[in-house]
């Protein structure tokens, strides 16, 4: 989609820090990161937001892609959150979907 920075960012047209990529999904940093770990899991085509996944095999690639960020970033065995924002009530600031896994850090028994 024109003018979406994931867009962008997920297909190479601006550069970021990559930490893993397969046909489907990039998964870069988060520019302002609240944990150590702190990376953004983002599928390669636009969707607002979660509401607009329907494919299957793009939800398999989304689950590849946490699966290899947490072992790249080394928080599989400790343990990680992963948070998606939908909507303004969540406080949804980029209108394309995206997960962020956040670890390196006991983030603690509280959600909100
Ligand atoms: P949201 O609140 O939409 O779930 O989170 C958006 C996230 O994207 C924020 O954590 C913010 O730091 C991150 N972000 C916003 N713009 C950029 C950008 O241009 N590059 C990167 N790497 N992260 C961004
Ligand atoms: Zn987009």
């Amino acid at each position: 989609m024109e003018n979406c920075i994931f867009c962008k960012l997920a297909n190479h047209e601006i550069p970021t820090n990559i930490v893993y990529e397969n046909e489907l999904v990039t998964a870069f940093e988060d520019a302002n990161p609240v944990a150590p770990v702190h990376t953004l899991i983002v599928p390669k085509a636009h969707m607002d937001n979660i509401l607009g996944l329907s494919d299957p095999d793009l939800m398999v690639a989304l689950k590849d892609a946490i699966d290899q960020v947490a072992e790249i970033k080394g928080v599989k065995e400790s343990g990680f959150r992963l948070i998606n924002n939908c909507g303004a009530d969540a406080g949804q600031t980029v209108m394309h979907l995206h997960i962020h896994l956040i670890g390196g850090v006991s983030l603690g028994e509280k959600l909100i």
